[in-house]
């Protein structure tokens, strides 16, 4: 009998899975296992809102696997460890897995080549699971990457994804080698209350569901904060419940504007991918320094626990940050205004902004957070990097209402019109009757300090 195992990580998933249809079309039995790995853990990466979807999905794919006549196995320790422990458990000749991008990821890959031909078994490493195109399939005549987007993007659009893979119908495991209970959500506690569900049905529902009718919006819509017209699809790309590539197809399938303006948000994810991949340090380090030197003393913490809060006096950042608290996910056009202010307006270090980020995302992604951090923070690949977005001019332009700062900051939800906005500009006895800060920083201020600091004036 010929075993080979499939080895989970960020792509939790049946449809569309080449490491499992691998495993299965090449041998009679397949072993799929997820490794909860200690090191992934320990790297602090445990967040709270991102264990209880993964709780989800394992469970999402277990269920899958049942109804086709298999089981998941779940083991948790070293991932190296763990997988050799299973394959010599298993008598498996091969392991099949995705390829990732991180510094961790590929120094994982390593290991367990490693580890697993010392021991006469293969590692089949496949790409295209985790990206649409993968790093370093596309770059510049003089680079290992893309700096830039749009020229990524022309090389991009000209590449044929692969063909989508159905799910598996039948999985054969090997009797005999055991698992671990699942994790159970409800053991999990400082949950966001409004977190979304997860797991490959829930994922395939949602992208159904896009695809039928709110996609064709997008382009339109997607920066207007109240109208939440994006498809809240990251956390399913994070945990690879959906399959990049299979979400491209059927887009372009769906067709128009809207969906193909979608299809370039893959596309970006696909690129700040392929920028980590070539500079692994860049989720740390300045991928373009600009000398920085952030504030950090008693002042900047306080500024930054505002922040954090949603109590910095500026409503649309509040209300930005309240629902990063709330449902574990923030809209991008509001990620893209906190991470300014806090990085510009407030002067704070990216560094903790990306790790509060992380801390709550449910779609919590090195490359994505990271990358976009750096953007935000001029440091990364943005070509204008000391551009500074000002929360009044971004409330009038994306909230021109206020309904999305009133569903946020319950404390404003009786001010009327664009005072919304401006609390600080209501007559005195309506100001003092609201339990609502006073703004941490005069926005020429902030602005003024900002450029001084980037030798800007
Ligand atoms: P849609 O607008 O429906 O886009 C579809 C998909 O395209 C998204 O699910 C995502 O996978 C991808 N995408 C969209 N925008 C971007 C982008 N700017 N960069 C890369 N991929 C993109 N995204 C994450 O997945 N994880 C993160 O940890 C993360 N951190 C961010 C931090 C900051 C400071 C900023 C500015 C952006 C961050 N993003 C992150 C990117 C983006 O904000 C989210 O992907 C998006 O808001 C998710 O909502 P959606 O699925 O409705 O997106």
């Amino acid at each position: 009998m010929h075993v080979s195992v499939a080895l989970f990580t960020a792509d939790l998933r049946l449809h569309d899975q080449p490491p499992l249809r691998a495993a299965s079309d090449g041998s009679g039995h397949v072993v799929p296992l997820f490794v909860r790995d200690r090191a992934v853990d320990g790297a602090g990466f445990a967040a709270p809102n991102r264990l209880a979807f993964l709780a989800d999905c394992l469970h999402d794919l277990d269920a899958g696997l049942r109804s086709r006549g298999g089981h998941l196995v779940l083991r948790s320790g070293d991932v190296v460890e763990e997988v050799c422990r299973v394959a010599a458990e298993s008598d498996a000749d091969e392991v099949h897995m995705a390829s990732d991008v991180s510094a961790y990821a590929r120094a994982r890959e390593a290991r367990l080549r490693r580890a697993l031909e010392g021991g006469g078994r293969r590692l089949h490493v496949h790409d295209t699971v985790t990206t649409v195109v993968p790093p370093g399939e596309v770059t510049p005549a003089s680079s290992d990457h893309f700096a830039v987007f749009t020229p990524y993007f022309r090389h991009w659009c000209d590449l044929r994804p692969r063909d989508v893979l159905a799910a598996p119908r039948t999985v054969r495991v090997p009797d005999g080698v055991g698992s671990e209970p699942l994790p159970d959500r409800s053991a999990l506690t400082d949950l966001s209350p409004a977190l979304a569900r997860g797991g490959e049905a829930e994922g395939r529902r949602r992208l159904a569901a896009w695809l039928r009718g709110p996609v064709a919006r997008y382009e339109d819509r997607h920066d207007d904060l109240a109208g939440d017209a994006t498809s809240r699809l990251s956390p399913h790309l994070h945990f690879g419940t959906l399959s990049p590539v299979e979400v491209v197809h059927r887009a372009r399938k769906a067709g128009g504007p809207g969906a193909e303006s979608f299809v370039r948000q893959i596309a970006w994810r696909d690129f700040h991918r392929q920028v980590l991949a070539a500079r692994p340090a860049a989720s740390a380090t300045d991928y373009r320094t600009r000398h920085d030197r952030w504030r950090s003393g008693r002042d900047a913490r306080e500024d930054a626990a505002a922040w954090k809060a949603g109590r910095t006096g500026y409503p649309l950042v509040d209300a930005a940050m309240r629902q990063l608290l709330h449902e574990g996910w923030m809209h991008n056009r509001a990620r893209l205004l906190t991470a300014s202010f806090l990085t510009k307006t407030l002067y704070v270090d990216w560094r903790v902004g990306a790790r509060h980020f992380l801390d709550l995302l449910v779609d919590g992604d090195v490359a994505n957070n990271q990358m976009n951090w750096q953007w935000a923070a001029g440091t990364g690949t943005d070509s204008r990097p000391n551009r500074v977005l000002n929360p009044l001019a971004q409330a009038r332009r994306y909230d021109p209402d206020g309904t999305y700062v009133r569903r946020w900051v319950p404390e404003l939800k009786e001010v009327s019109g664009r005072a919304v906005h401006e609390p600080w500009k209501l007559p005195g006895a309506e100001r003092s009757a609201l339990d609502y800060p006073d703004p941490v920083v005069d926005l020429a201020e902030g602005l003024a300090r900002f450029r001084r600091a980037r030798g800007r004036e």
